[in-house]
């Protein structure tokens, strides 16, 4: 992964007070690597870390804006990189197995996308700061497994 990544969470840590240790530097690493948002269960997996220190330095990461805690679609919570870091995209979820791709739309279609959420908002006097979209069905696999 790029040093950029890097060195923008070691900037949004100290102003959160907080240093960039071999621990967090690792959970970004990961996060980073996977490309899809993960849970706890997959970070322990990939990171060799321990799961208090997963949970502990997840909490860190999350508060200083850096981690984003997405709500899955079965028990478990599942974490990414936010968007500052890692770039605006989407999520295909499956419902079956819990799993989640990111996808990124054509720059076409995300401002027309943007201009009929921009209708919408003006009708209901809310103002947009950005958009999250998951689609919901079943994976390649779930789909052909008919699971
Ligand atoms: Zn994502
Ligand atoms: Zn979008």
């Amino acid at each position: 992964m790029s040093g950029d990544v890097h060195a923008a969470v070691a900037a949004r840590l100290q102003s959160a007070d907080g240093r960039y240790t071999s621990a967090r530097r690792r959970l970004v690493e990961v996060l980073a690597a996977a490309g899809q948002p993960l849970t706890v269960g997959d970070i322990c997996r990939d990171s060799g870390l321990a799961l208090s220190s997963v949970y502990r330095n997840l909490g860190v990461l999350e508060e200083a804006g850096i981690v984003h805690r997405l709500a899955g679609h079965d028990e478990f919570a599942r974490f990414e990189l936010a968007e500052e870091l890692v770039g605006h995209h989407h999520h295909l979820a499956c419902s079956s197995c819990g799993a989640m791709t990111d996808v990124r739309l054509p720059p076409d279609v995300e401002a027309e996308l943007d201009r009929a959420l921009s209708r919408l908002a003006r009708k209901e006097r809310f103002a947009i700061e950005t958009h999250r979209l998951d689609v919901v069905g079943r994976c390649r696999t779930c789909a052909s497994t008919g699971g």
